[in-house]
């Protein structure tokens, strides 16, 4: 089953609300086998409502919107759509009766604008909302000769969720199941495998020609701070299959992907460096430079990770690099604090004085100032001090501020998990 999404709201369009309506609402379909073929945002007026939820009918003959279902001027959804089926909007007391006692609940009284809530189009299923005003509806009818289903539901992100998930998805789940016969509950649904410390196109040449391997799969490499993500998603097979061919692909993409294969779906890079740690037995120290704390923070981000992380310092000033991490005077005069010779006392300096097994440090030039010839904004140097041995490696990272930051945590976080993984136990 196919079917559109139309987020309604001006804000969405300003920018100023995310839509992440739209995305929840992706997901959970996919789930149950019901595939978005397009999502579309538009604004209030009852113009764009209409053209957007027609042009969906007639693409697709079937559409979910989300807001415009409140009491106040801009929220036309629900007339608008009745318009389109040729249906009068119609008070219904019963669901009038049901937010008046709401409204006792509350312990306040409904306002006069709240009765337009209880307006239903006619022949619409009321989809009740027990979180708050705004009920969803259910319509399906005849527009332009064609048979067509649109669901509406309110824009608040919770109120929605409820919704879906009680509502809407196992009506959908019904439909779906019911088309493709008995038994045979059909999905989409992906797997990640994330990689890191690997532009896409060198990943893109490792992986190789693997569609042919993949299929009916279909694999998409998705860029981002921490590494590019490998997704690939099964689209609409059996259930027990779909998990089957996708747990072969995951194994396929790792093998490719080798070391810089860190994880699978949500996993996180430093709940793996701490994994390895623990099982070597190994305590961490971090000594931060221009990462200002994102290594430590990331670490220590991870639930249990106090067995692991001993502590580290932010050794932003060459005083403080020199006073708590003993990096001799001499090597910043001499090198500087971006360098591979400071990276590697920092590392060294962060496991003596925190009193651990291992170390990473990370010292840079993150920007928009303070680049040079010799070290060009990006530029971070990284040590590593783990089983008594140091070592330091240089990389150029893209990006602003904020984006060289992260990947020069995530960049740190590689590095060392490398090392220990490499590591003799
Ligand atoms: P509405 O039901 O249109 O009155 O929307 C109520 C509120 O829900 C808006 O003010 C937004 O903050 C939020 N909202 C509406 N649409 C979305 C969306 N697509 N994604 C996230 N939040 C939304
Ligand atoms: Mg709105």
């Amino acid at each position: 089953m196919d079917i559109e999404l139309l987020t309604i709201g001006t804000e969405l369009l300003l920018g100023f609300t995310v839509d992440t309506n739209g995305a929840h609402i992706a997901r959970a379909l996919a789930a149950i086998g019901v595939r978005v073929v397009r999502r579309t945002s538009v604004a209030d007026t009852p113009e764009a409502i209409r053209a957007g939820v027609a042009e969906a009918l007639a693409r697709t003959g079937a559409v979910l919107t989300t807001g415009g279902l409140g009491p106040t001027r801009d929220d036309v959804t629900k007339v608008v759509v009745a318009g389109l089926f040729g249906r009068p909007v119609e008070f219904a007391p019963a669901l009038w009766e049901a937010l008046l006692e709401r409204y006792r609940t509350l312990g306040r009284p409904p306002s006069a604008s709240n009765r337009t809530q209880a307006e239903v189009p006619r022949g619409a299923v009321v989809l009740p909302n027990r979180w708050g005003t705004a009920p969803g509806l259910w319509l399906e009818g005849t527009v332009d000769g064609r048979a067509g289903l649109v669901v509406m539901l309110p824009g608040v992100p919770h109120e929605m969720r409820k919704l879906l998930e009680h509502e809407v998805v196992p009506r959908l789940a019904a439909r779906v199941e019911h088309a493709a016969g008995a038994g045979e509950q059909r999905v989409i649904r992906s797997r990640t495998v994330r990689t890191t410390a690997i532009p896409e196109s060198t990943l893109a040449e490792r992986v190789g020609d693997v569609e042919d391997a993949l299929a009916p799969l279909t694999l998409a490499y998705l860029p981002g701070l921490e590494g590019v993500d490998l997704r690939v998603t099964a689209w609409h097979l059996p259930a027990a299959e779909a998990d089957a061919r996708l747990a072969r692909a995951v194994a396929l993409l790792e093998a490719r992907a080798g070391a810089h294969a860190y994880g699978v779906d949500d996993d996180d890079l430093a709940a793996v460096v701490l994994q390895t740690a623990r099982r070597r037995g190994v305590r961490l120290a971090v000594a931060e430079s221009c990462t200002g704390g994102l290594v430590g923070g990331r670490l220590t981000a991870v639930a249990g990770s106090s067995d692991v992380v001993l502590g580290g310092v932010i050794a932003y000033a060459n005083e403080v690099k020199e006073a708590l991490l003993d990096v001799p005077a001499a090597v910043l005069a001499a090198h500087g604090a971006v360098s591979e010779a400071t990276a590697r006392a920092m590392a060294e300096g962060a496991c003596r004085r925190v009193g651990a097994e291992a170390a990473v440090s990370v010292t840079g030039v993150a920007g928009p100032g303070g680049g040079s010839e010799a070290k060009p904004v990006g530029t971070v140097w990284f040590g590593i001090h783990a089983d008594g041995e140091t070592s330091a490696v240089r990389h150029v990272l893209p990006g602003n501020r904020f984006e060289i930051r992260a990947r020069a945590a995530q960049m740190a976080l590689y590095l060392l998990w490398r090392r220990l993984a490499a590591g003799r136990d």
